[in-house]
């Protein structure tokens, strides 16, 4: 259900996404194609000659046929040697240039479009949560990944093909209408016709192609809908009914596809062939017509049908591609809008930040993810450095996202965050993050080695310290049960309990030694022996580790456990403060509310 409910938007925007207009397609085209400029100068190269061959080679056998045509049996053999010479040399220079061409126009297709990728890419990690939050992760794949591999395309093939057959085209015609006007000009004319006629021709069948992807993308939906639901769909009986309606889409697909398949061949064999049919039909009436009257030789009748032969393809193929482009367009215009988007938290410039743990001021704070539904409203206060806080409230209070506030995840609509009296938004991300470690309530573990699920790829730090801080977090039996050590590749957060995904996430935070922590417990319950082993983690983390100061530290606490090693304790309620104070003094206090939690159960109260 959750996948079929991410993909409705995704497909309503993929469908509303505007075709970018063809002049940005110059400046992209310049950007990704100038750092390569050798490349594009050989691939330029070898499509000019590649042309160049293909045009002569036919000289060639022209002139040939008109020496034996006037001398029959006494034409010069040494010529003729000749020309049989260069025509083979022509042809197979050509195909070795043609495969030369294929090989840079490939080259820098992928160079230009594996550059794109990662722009994007980069791009987006940048874009903060709040674009994130409105996209799905399989419309961010289908923009860095599909809309970049179409425009790959566009790269090599729009290069290659169209500007490889525009040059054979406009060659041929060239080299016809300075041997013979005559013909050159019956040829430019057949050529235009014959474009007008086939790209009208290919129009007829692009509703029926879109309907036939329209009913696969039906399909898949229907299916990816239903395999994610599978629980559901096997617990309640519905397999019978998914299978019919199944047979339903294939059948809708099948017919569709038959359609198209039959358009595309009535249009292959009637009007292709046939455009081309009557193109060799004046050719060849135009050759008899001039030869009759002595205005061709025989040599160059033979140029004339060899030459209208060979405009069929790159008639086709600049056909082919301009429809190929408008989807492409469709697929540029969505990548330049998503590059368009900028950050809404910008980095500040920098700041004089001392590594030691800060005192934090939350100044009159408030915050929306949605314009008109407050999460925080005017929350101020202040930690001491090294103090540590203990949050508390129901669900939904808005705990988590102060801590999202604190690492600028999102900046506040309202107020300001300062560390040691200087304003967060001044620093630049980096150092923020340098800064403030976090672990979140759903710990997230990467499908890659443990060294780097601890380090985030950061190979500086060596395995000595990871050990150490593995086993500081109890977590050294563990490790040494695990077949490769700390190379081995973790399966996501799969497979491992809550509480050892849990000591992970301290480790990274612990590798990292930040003045600020930021500490979300995971809300879901622990067994006794675990919730043992996080205290203790969490002690270690509080009392500063091996950096020895200690951390200034928000925790948001769902257990008890976690709530007496705290100094100081805030209650959020509905995102304003409730109660704020020392711990020790609030629960000495009989009518605080914190008492209360104390003595009837965090859980008992909060939830
Ligand atoms: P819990 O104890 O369940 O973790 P919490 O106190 O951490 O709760 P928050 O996650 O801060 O609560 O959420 C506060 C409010 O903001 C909730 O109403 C929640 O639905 C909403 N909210 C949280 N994250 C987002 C988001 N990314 N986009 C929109 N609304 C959100
Ligand atoms: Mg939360």
């Amino acid at each position: 259900m959750t996948a079929a409910a991410a993909q409705g938007p995704r497909r309503a925007r993929r469908a509303a996404a505007k075709p970018a207009p063809i002049d940005q397609l110059a400046p992209l085209l310049w950007r990704y194609l100038r750092p390569q400029g050798a490349r594009v100068a050989m691939l330029a190269l070898c499509l000019l000659g590649g042309v160049a061959l293909q045009i002569v080679a036919p000289q060639m056998t022209s002139r040939f046929i008109d020496l034996v045509a006037r001398f029959g049996a006494a034409a010069p053999a040494r010529r003729l040697w000749s020309l049989a010479g260069l025509f083979i040399a022509a042809t197979l220079i050509g195909q070795l240039v043609r495969l030369a061409g294929s090989y840079f126009s490939a080259s820098v297709g992928w160079n230009a479009a594996n550059r794109l990728r990662e722009d994007l890419a980069r791009h987006c990690l940048a874009l903060d949560m709040s674009f994130h939050n409105a996209r799905t992760p399989g419309e961010l794949i289908e923009r860095v990944d599909g809309d970049v591999s179409s425009l790959a395309s566009v790269f090599s093939q729009f290069v290659f093909q169209i500007l490889g057959s525009a040059v054979l085209l406009a060659g041929i015609l060239a080299v016809l209408l300075v041997q013979n006007l005559r013909i050159g000009a019956a040829l430019t004319l057949f050529s235009a016709a014959a474009f007008a006629v086939l790209f009208a021709s290919r129009r007829l069948g692009t509703p029926l192609y879109a309907a036939e992807r329209q009913a696969r993308s039906e399909l898949a939906s229907f299916v990816e809908e239903r395999v994610g639901g599978l629980d559901d769909v096997r617990a309640n009986g519905g397999g019978g009914h998914v299978v019919r309606r199944l047979e339903g889409h294939n059948d809708t697909l099948t017919a569709r596809g038959v359609r198209a398949i039959r358009v595309a061949a009535v249009y292959i064999v009637l009007i292709a062939n046939g455009v081309f049919i009557a193109g060799f039909g004046l050719a060849l009436s135009l050759g008899v017509y001039l030869f009759q009257r002595r205005e061709a030789s025989l040599g160059e009748v033979y140029l004339l049908i060899q030459y209208t032969a060979m405009l069929r393809q790159p008639l086709e193929t600049i056909g082919g591609q301009i429809q190929d482009l408008q989807r492409t367009m469709a697929s540029l215009g969505r990548v330049l809008e998503l590059q368009a988007m900028s950050p809404r938290v910008r980095p500040g410039p920098g700041l004089a930040w001392t590594g030691a743990s800060p005192r934090i001021e939350v100044d009159r704070v408030s915050f929306a993810y949605a314009e008109g539904e407050p999460v925080l409203s005017d929350v101020s206060f202040h930690l001491e450095p090294g103090a540590t806080l203990g949050l508390l409230g129901r669900t939904g209070s808005g705990k988590t996202t102060l801590t999202r506030l604190i690492c600028r995840l999102y900046d506040p609509t309202a107020g300001e965050i300062r560390f040691d009296g200087e304003p967060i938004a001044k620093a630049t991300l980096a150092q923020l993050h340098a800064h403030v470690g976090v672990v979140t309530q759903d710990v997230q573990l990467f499908q890659a080695s443990i060294r780097d699920n601890l380090t985030f790829f950061d190979s500086a730090i060596p395995d000595a310290r990871l050990q150490g801080v593995l086993a500081d977090l109890g977590l050294g039996a563990w490790l040494g049960r695990q077949a490769q050590g700390l190379d081995t590749v973790l399966q996501g957060s799969g497979g491992l309990s809550a509480g050892e995904a849990q000591r992970l996430a301290f480790a990274r935070v612990f590798l990292k030694s930040p003045g600020v922590v930021l500490l979300d417990e995971a809300s879901s319950r622990l067994d006794p022996a675990t919730e043992r082993l996080i205290n203790r983690a969490t002690e270690r983390l509080l009392g500063g580790g091996d950096a020895g100061a200690r951390r200034t530290t928000i925790i948001v606490a769902h257990r008890l456990s976690t709530v007496r090693r705290v100094d100081r304790i805030m209650i959020l309620e509905a995102g304003r403060i409730a109660e704020h104070g020392a711990r020790a003094a609030l629960a000495a206090d009989p009518g605080s509310r914190f008492s209360r939690l104390l003595s009837a159960g965090l859980e008992e109260v909060l939830s």
